[in-house]
Parts: structure tokens; sequence; C-alpha cells
């Protein structure tokens, strides 16, 4: 059985769908996922799915790319980071990915934001769940700041040099790949997959976005999941079985799900 450690079923493109997706999920093995939230606007709605099913969970955050949206304060995330069936904090972290005219410094709101999510990780002691793009100095730097060593979580849909990945671990931190692992240009992230230990791997989705090859374009679902699998088995020469079971495990471990009788070894 496999977990989707990142997807956006609240999104319009997938919202629409849930029992097809379900259904779909279970034909192909994979029995649980961690819905993820990225406005404050957005949660009641992760939150419902993750009420309404027992093998969803969710997260509180406000994505770094979200503007004119609501800022959280840190007891706005804790207080929704206290609900039922929310395990983690995010997305969150840095994307200077479309400045859009502005500097580096301009973006200081990002790193703010960034910090209000990192306190409310250490005050709730939920992992977060952290995304970066063009920014990872910072954004290793704000966690080492602000995490003062007790933040954990997950860079999540990692796309990141090996120096980043090595730092991340050094940090505590887990690395989630997602279907960008099996692109054809994915040559150097697919030697970070091969160096990452296996105890701290996860997979995801993060659909609607990024559907693995062969469903490259296409709407992506919880149900491809397996690929990217499939693609860590091949690199690190190991039965799909046992990265299936392992990052499971890891999942359990970092946001404190338990275990389903048969799912892990
Ligand atoms: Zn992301
Ligand atoms: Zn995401």
């Amino acid at each position: 059985m496999y977990v989707d450690s990142h997807c956006h079923l609240s999104f319009p493109e997938l919202a629409a769908r849930i029992d097809e997706i379900r259904a779909d999920m279970h034909a192909a093995g994979v029995d649980r996922a961690l819905c993820i939230c990225t406005t404050l606007e957005e949660f009641d709605d992760v939150h419902r799915l993750a009420t309404s099913y027992d093998n969803f969970w969710a997260s509180a955050g406000v994505h770094p790319d979200n503007e004119d949206v609501r800022e959280p304060s840190v007891d706005d995330l804790v207080e929704l980071a206290r609900k039922p069936r929310v395990v983690a904090i995010g997305e969150t972290g840095l994307d200077y990915y479309r400045l859009n005219g502005r500097s580096i410094a301009d973006m200081e709101w990002q790193r703010e934001r960034f910090r209000v999510h990192i306190r409310a990780s250490r005050m709730t002691g939920k992992p977060l769940v952290i995304h970066t793009r063009s920014a990872s100095a910072d954004t290793l730097s704000v966690l080492r700041e602000e995490g003062e060593g007790s933040a954990k979580g997950v860079f999540h849909c990692f796309t990141e040099t090996m120096e980043v990945a090595r730092a991340a671990l050094d940090l505590g931190f887990y690395i989630s790949f997602s279907g960008i692992l099996t692109f054809k240009t994915a040559a150097e992230l697919r030697e970070v997959a091969r160096y990452v230990p296996m105890d701290r791997c996860l997979i995801e989705t993060d659909s609607p976005y990024l559907a693995p090859v062969p469903y490259r374009g296409k709407t992506n679902s919880p149900a491809y999941v397996p690929h990217v699998a499939k693609q860590i088995a091949e690199l690190k020469s190991v039965p799909l079985q046992e990265v299936a079971s392992m990052t499971s495990r890891n999942f359990e471990e970092l946001f404190g799900i338990p275990a389903v009788a048969g799912a892990t070894p």
C-alpha cells in the first residue's frame, strides 16, 4: 500500500471528482493521503476532506506564492492545527521563482510568513510541510534561525541539489519526491533520490499538478503515486514493496499517524 504525502484535493480540478479519485486510489493500492492547505480561506474545504474520510488527513497553512489572501498569525495557525485530523503546518516556505520585478529584499513578507509557520509548528509539535523554489539558501537559514534545532518536517516536491538535500537531512527533515523524479530532464534529481536514505524518503503527487510519466501533462491524482515509488525502487535497486512500506512508515512516523493493520511490516 502507498501513501500520497502531499495532494490538493480541495482544488476545483479534483474536488468535484472525489468519489472517482477514491476508487482510483483503491484500485492502485494507495490507501492514504495528506490533503494540503494553501490559504486560510481554503482550510475548511481541506479539513472537511479529512473529517469526511478516515484515510485522509489535513494540514493548515498559507503557501508562499499566495498574495492577496488572509495573512495568518501564529494564533490562527495554532488554533487550526489543534483541530482533529490536522497533522501538519503548511505548506509554507519561500518561493523566489516569480519575483515579478521585485528584489529578494522585497520578499521579507514571505520570510516573515514562513517564520510565523515555524513558530506555530514549534508550539504545536506538528511538523512543517516546506515548499522551496529558487530560495533554498534563505529557506535553510530561516529554518535554522527560527527552528533553533527543534523544527521538524518535510521538504516537499524536492527539486533542489544534493547539497540542499544534505543540509535538509542534517536538520533532521524528510525529503519528499514527486512525479518530477520520472521526468526525462530530472537526471540530477534522480542522483539526489539515490542518495537520500530510505528512512527519510516520502512520496507524493502534489496533484493536480506534475503528473508522473506516463501521465505527464494530464491532471494528476493520488492514484499515480506508485509511479514515483517505482522510480525510487529502480534508482536504489530495492524491491518496490520496500519503498511502499518504508515511505508509509515514514509518513506515520513524521505525522504521528497510526499504522494501518497490514499496511506496514
Ligand atoms: Zn509546493
Ligand atoms: Zn503543494
